[in-house]
């Protein structure tokens, strides 16, 4: 059933001026599910005009006791929702129903009541001297919003990106203008209705609907009255955003793609390296920046790992996301489809052995129009081939081995990203040490995907600027002022 999605513009959900529509199209069958109203200029500016009167309005005016208790009602609220974002999330994404039950719902709602706990236990420096004319001197820092803050997400965690933007954002007593992707329009405009539901103020929270360039996605991010930009996607995007945050001056967080490594050692537990790996490189469809493409695996267990990954690929049935048997979901978009596959065929192209998959499967006919890949797995190709080094964004891993510590040390630091790398060993002193080394924003040590919301989150390198999370995200939404008391 196709359905309006339309822009939410203080506290009201309006279409267009233009007369401007795109479908939405479900990646499972490529069936028309949803009619969105773009947002051009004219919407673009009543959401700014909208979300900067808000900050001199009753939100501007409440206190953190008070913002926090709206925003825990708004985790409440999308958790008694649960299943209308479930089947948003899921008809956008066309994602398998356990991993957007576990992951992305529960997450939506546990971004607001996170930053909601944080910012309630938040505190500032003080400091105090002697004047040279025998008198005191008090600073203290006092936190103030920054003002309102776009947001610009990406299609492969929507609400989930979306919400550690907003929750952050809000608690802060900020205003908010969401572009969500063109891809994943729904859930960010079905949070209006949660917005509205608890009582948060008209013009705190907007959502303009559209593309980058020419569209929303640039009216929004070089709008003068914007004055700081947040925004998750590839690295290329996010040089044009910083471009547009130039002019004006305005500060940016960049959350930016990546071309993760795992590195397995010899000496590691091997069925937590191969089922750790597994998720890391093939949950959601391989369709999470913090996945892997790159396994480095110690020379003794290379042909043990490398069958028994391939194993468990193949035994990733795609399919329809509430058949209980699915354990991968379809790529996000034909257009994205088409990206993989051209990496599949560039991987053959410089002499890759496919160890599995490589192409699309063999789906029934009701799903054939999907964009379905198979997971990939490759071996063989040298370190310049273009699925090591570029992101493919897609269930899909190259596998090398290495011998020493430092060999594997300068392949996983020799690209231009630096998001994230998962290390397997037993050996706790090596692990640590590497940890230091690798030039990532994001480390872990026998896991991956293990998040506790508290501790800085970001790239280093071409993967983003800032961090966010816990007490960091703070740095990002608010301005930290110093006032001086002589006295
Ligand atoms: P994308 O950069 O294509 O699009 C992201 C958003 O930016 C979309 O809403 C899009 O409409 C908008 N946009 C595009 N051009 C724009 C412009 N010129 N001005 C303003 N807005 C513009 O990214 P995507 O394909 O949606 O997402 C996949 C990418 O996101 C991957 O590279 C992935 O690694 C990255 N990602 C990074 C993180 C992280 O935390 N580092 C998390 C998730 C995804």
């Amino acid at each position: 059933m196709s359905r309006d999605i339309m822009n939410f513009i203080d506290g009201t959900y309006v279409r267009n001026a233009s007369g401007r529509t795109f479908p939405k199209r479900t990646p499972i069958d490529n069936a028309l599910i949803g009619t969105v109203f773009e947002a051009g200029k004219p919407e673009v500016d009543a959401a700014v005009g909208a979300a900067k009167a808000a900050l001199k309005g009753p939100w501007g005016k409440l206190s953190v006791v008070e913002r926090v208790k709206l925003l825990d009602e708004v985790a409440v609220e999308i958790n008694r929702r649960f299943d209308d974002f479930l089947q948003a999330e899921i008809a956008d994404t066309g994602k398998p129903s356990h991993l957007a039950s576990h992951v992305d719902i529960p997450r939506g709602a546990a971004n607001f009541q996170i930053f909601a706990d944080t910012i309630k236990n938040m505190s500032t420096e003080a400091f105090e001297m002697r004047t040279p004319d025998g008198k005191t001197a008090l600073s203290y820092g006092v936190r103030v919003p920054r003002g309102v803050i776009a947001v610009v997400c990406p299609w492969n965690l929507p609400l989930l990106l979306m919400t550690w933007k907003v929750g952050p954002a809000l608690a802060c007593g900020n205003t908010v203008v969401v572009k969500p992707s063109e891809e994943t329009p729904s859930t960010a405009t079905l949070l209006g209705e949660v917005m509205n539901k608890v009582g948060v103020p008209a013009g705190v929270y907007n959502v303009v609907h559209g593309f980058g360039p020419d569209s929303a996605g640039a009216f929004l991010t070089a709008h003068p009255d914007v004055d700081g930009i947040t925004f998750t996607g590839e690295t290329r995007t996010g040089t044009a955003i910083m471009q547009a945050a130039a002019v004006g001056i305005r500060p940016v967080s960049l959350e930016l793609g990546g071309k993760n490594a795992a590195v397995v050692f010899a000496d590691c537990d091997f069925q937590v390296a191969v089922d750790t790996v597994t998720r890391s490189c093939f949950e959601n469809a391989g369709q999470v920046c913090l996945g892997t493409e790159r396994v480095y695996v110690q020379r003794p267990i290379f042909e043990a790992f490398v069958a028994a990954l391939k194993q468990k690929a193949e035994a990733m049935k795609p399919g329809r996301p509430f058949d209980p048997d699915t354990r991968i979901g379809p790529l996000i978009s034909k257009e994205h489809q088409d990206k993989v596959l051209s990496y599949y065929r560039k991987a053959r192209e410089e002499g890759a052995t496919v160890v599995t998959g490589g192409g699309v499967p063999t789906m029934p006919d009701d799903l054939k129009d999907g964009c379905w890949v198979q997971p990939t797995i490759w071996t063989g190709l040298p370190e310049t081939a273009a699925v090591v080094t570029e992101e493919v964004f897609g269930p899909c891993c190259h596998i090398s081995p290495f011998d020493s510590e430092d060999e594997v040390l300068e392949k996983v630091n020799r690209n231009r990203y630096g998001l994230a790398t998962s290390i397997y060993t037993q050996d706790i002193s090596r692990a640590n040490r590497l940890a230091r080394q690798i030039e990532v924003g994001l480390c872990w040590i026998n896991s991956w995907f293990l998040r506790d919301l508290r501790t800085p989150f970001g790239g280093s390198k071409q993967s983003g600027i800032g961090r966010e999370g816990g007490v960091h995200s703070f740095e990002f939404y608010t301005e930290l002022r110093n006032v001086m008391l002589k006295y």
